[in-house]
């Protein structure tokens, strides 16, 4: 039997609060080495995941950003050929998140947010629990903008709606809420069930602690 492991990072793969992947690593290593396939599925960056990765000594698939890229592919095609880097939904930049955040998305919700590149570094570092060269890296962001929202729940979900009517999406991590494209962490999800799904013998198996992560399920 294939057996994949599709994981969330921050909370889940690693610690919350200490991003230590320490308590796990033997077993990881085990799963790996018996042939599980491990894929981490993110919000972080490219570059925070490929640094987590040379720590845990393994170069490993994986998706960042959430759904926006799909790395390393070339590890996965021999077994399941259908894995490109292509993605059916258009990722945005930064600045043209920033472009449609201002023209298309009309809810007064929008208040109710703050852009993390609105505050300083200190900020940063609380918000993120991160300093020095990782949050540099957490910040350098390619297909999405960070954002806290300090609105209430309903309103929370009415400017998801406004956002989704203009074409983007907005998801909500452990720490922050996350501005992007229409895509999400189940983009390559799905494109491996359809691709493996008449494959009686190959297993997909989600792990996430955020409503961010229940499109891996
Ligand atoms: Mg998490």
């Amino acid at each position: 039997m294939h057996i994949i492991f599709m994981t969330d990072l921050d909370g889940t793969f690693i610690g919350h609060d200490d991003f230590s992947f320490d308590a796990i690593s033997a077993e990881v290593s085990d799963l790996i080495r018996n042939g599980v396939n491990l894929i981490p599925n993110s919000s972080k960056t490219a570059n925070e995941i490929d640094e987590l990765c040379v720590e845990l000594g393994l170069c490993l698939p994986f998706i960042c950003e959430n759904g926006a890229a799909l790395i390393n592919s070339d590890l996965l095609i021999d077994r399941w050929p259908y894995v490109t880097d292509k993605k059916a939904n258009k990722t945005f930049t930064p600045s043209e998140l920033a472009h449609e955040w201002e023209h298309s998305v009309v809810s007064n919700h929008k208040n109710y947010c703050i852009f993390l590149e609105n505050l300083n570094s200190k900020e940063h570092a609380a918000i993120l629990g991160l300093s020095a060269e990782k949050l540099a890296l957490a910040l350098n962001r390619e297909y999405s903008s960070l954002l806290i929202f300090e609105g209430s729940e309903s309103q929370y979900t009415e400017l998801c709606q406004d956002v989704s009517r203009a074409g983007l999406a907005l998801h909500r991590g452990g720490r922050v809420c996350n501005l992007s494209g229409a895509h999400d962490k189940a983009d390559y999800c799905n494109g491996f069930r359809a691709t493996v799904g008449n494959q009686q013998d190959t297993v997909i198996v989600g792990f996430g602690d955020s409503d961010n992560d229940t499109a891996l399920t």
